[in-house]
């Protein structure tokens, strides 16, 4: 290391696990110079020709990412190019550039830098990350659609040869998918949150990175060295070599540590003692069913349907649907497949223009989910045959997100009752005794879980939600994330009077949020009673681990613990305690 280049560690968000060392490669975005004049009005029509090619020459470029990407990482990761493309279609946005052109009599470069500001920053003060993370999606079509104007290129300066680590104020995803990554070490910005699309790509590649480092992109030149660490998201600049040394060892263990999980992974997953438990995977599109049983799964237990209807200009027909859902059901053979029905509300609105949704002060305690689906029946009956029809290639169970109460339980079992009936008139096969289950995520839900055992075969707790809820924190408001504590007595009492409820009317209970993926979490739940866990694939193996390391009975002492216990802090110091000594037997 230089001797004049001091180390300097920052502290981020850990966004895609991980750990990076390398030269520093600066991504800074040439800043496109705007002509901006008035015209006159016979110009007007001239200046509208102009726009239209450019909004025809971007929308090529577009797609050309998008099949680069479709290409090089998959239908998902390209599916960001659908938003770009919508953002680029909106009619009320090209509507708006024509009417500043009009009143304002300026050349189309000034009405689309005035009209696309004006929309990035309305994007940007939205109290709500995901809302807020599509502003730089107008951006990114903004600046595109300027450089076609002006014949500006957007250029991102050279990268150099050897191997690298970037470092940005922000990433767009046209940026993400033009990087080369035969050469990316990692990946540092000062902007963006745990959902923008940048993470989700280079998680993907698998690519450590770490995200909202408020202005490091200025604070680091060429020349420097960068070492990242996507597992506690800190980036340490011109690291020492004894720090190098350090965080060298920390990769090791974390790959030994990974390796011997996976291994263990392909064991039945039961505690020491014999006493088993159902690890599931939560998955979001049918492709990842085939991972999720590679890793080990005990089949799915949470599908999120979401998917198919962000991004699309037409609603999912009932063959593609049933498409997919049977897909998931081959694939997981025997093994039970949960479908949870539509859950698309406030905070996916900018996505789902399909739906015809529209953006609410409350996202969350909103217009989503089964509310949604019951004011839509026909969308709703869509599903429900789908689901039904796909029912006869595997263990289908639907389950219905959102429930408050037993009159909407009551209500969308009446759909299922008709989508039944239409398939036995028209003459298609569908598994008649096919389970239903609740998503107990509502405090209401919860407190009167014994009033939904009626109705459902079988409860799952989606604690995302639940939690939120129960502790008033915007599961997405980072501002108040501390706030959001999984191990609050509040928490713990809630689950236990739902697992209680589904005891007494005999049927299953299972846990489909976040919390069961925490391998530090699975030791209390399993106590409580909840014998289902289900995570994301990539969190299998570590929860397994924990599950083979324990016998019952301790786990059901942490649950009485945490029952006695007043303070969710107390609460999660000794399931830490607990945690870490077996994982200690692991190193
Ligand atoms: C939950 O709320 O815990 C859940 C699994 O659903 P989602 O995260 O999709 O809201
Ligand atoms: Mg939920």
């Amino acid at each position: 290391m230089d001797s004049k280049r001091e180390e300097k560690e920052y502290q981020g968000i850990a966004a895609s696990p991980g750990i990076a060392h390398g030269p520093v490669s600066l991504l800074r975005e040439t800043e496109l110079s705007i002509p901006k004049y008035k015209i006159e009005s016979d110009r007007l029509e001239d200046e509208n020709i102009r726009f239209e090619n450019a909004l025809l020459s971007t929308r090529k470029q577009i797609q050309a990412i998008r099949d680069q990407v479709e290409t090089s990482l998959g239908e998902d990761e390209a599916r960001i190019f659908d938003a770009h493309l919508l953002v680029l279609e909106d009619q009320a946005l090209i509507d708006e550039t024509i009417r500043e052109m009009k009143s304002d009599l300026v050349n189309v470069e000034s009405a689309v830098w005035t009209v696309g500001n004006r929309y990035i920053e309305a994007f940007g003060q939205i109290d709500d990350e995901y809302l807020r993370e599509r502003a730089s999606d107008i951006r990114d079509v903004m600046r595109r659609l300027l450089s076609n104007l002006t014949g500006e290129s957007l250029g991102d300066g050279d990268r150099p040869d050897d191997k690298h680590v970037i470092v940005a104020h922000e990433i767009s995803p046209s940026d993400s998918a033009c990087i080369d990554k035969d050469h990316l070490l990692g990946l540092v910005t000062d902007i963006g949150g745990k959902t923008g699309h940048t993470v989700i790509v280079a998680r993907s590649m698998n690519i450590p990175a770490v995200v909202g480092l408020g202005d490091l992109s200025k604070k680091v030149s060429p020349g420097d060295v960068i070492l990242v660490d996507g597992y506690e998201g800190n980036v340490i600049v011109n690291p020492s070599d004894s720090t190098i040394f350090r965080y060298g060892k920390l990769k090791d263990e974390h790959i030994t540590l990974e390796k011997r999980m996976l291994a263990l992974s392909k064991d039945v997953s039961q505690t020491k003692d014999g006493h088993k438990i159902r690890l599931m995977a939560n998955i979001e599109s049918e492709k990842e069913a085939k991972r999720a049983l590679e890793i080990g799964a005990d089949g799915i237990g949470l599908f999120r349907t979401e998917y198919l209807f962000l991004n699309v200009r037409k609603l999912p027909s009932e063959e593609e649907q049933y498409l997919a859902y049977r897909e998931v059901a081959e694939t997981m053979g025997d093994l039970p497949v949960v479908i949870r029905t539509l859950d698309l509300g406030g905070d996916k609105i900018s996505t789902a223009r399909a739906l015809g949704m529209h953006h609410e002060s409350n996202p969350f305690l909103g217009y989503r989910a089964i509310r949604y689906c019951l004011d839509n029946v026909e969308l709703f009956n869509t599903q429900l045959r789908a689901l039904l029809r796909s029912s006869v290639h595997g263990n289908v169970r639907i389950m219905y997100p959102m429930i408050s109460g037993a009159p909407e339980l009551i209500q969308a079992n009446e759909c299922l009752q008709s989508a039944k009936e239409q398939l036995r008139d028209e003459g298609i096969a569908f598994n008649d005794d096919i389970e239903v289950g609740s998503m107990i995520e509502i405090p209401s839900a919860a407190v009167a879980s014994d009033t939904l055992v009626e109705g459902s075969s079988f409860f799952s707790i989606g604690s995302n939600d639940l939690i939120q809820y129960l502790m008033a924190v915007d599961r997405l408001n980072d501002r108040v994330a501390h706030l959001y504590e999984p191990t609050h007595p509040s928490v713990v009492r809630t689950l236990k009077m739902v697992v209680d409820a589904a005891r007494k009317g005999e049927i299953d209970v299972s846990i489909c949020g976040e919390t069961a993926g925490d391998p530090v979490m699975v030791p209390l739940l399993i106590g409580l009673g909840i014998e289902s866990l289900s995570m994301s694939p990539s969190l299998l193996p570590n929860a397994k681990y924990v599950v083979q390391s324990m016998e019952l009975q301790e786990a059901k002492d942490l649950a009485a613990m945490a029952l006695q216990e007043t303070d969710g802090s107390v609460i999660l110091e000794k399931l830490t305690e607990f945690y870490d000594a077996r994982m200690a037997s692991l190193y």
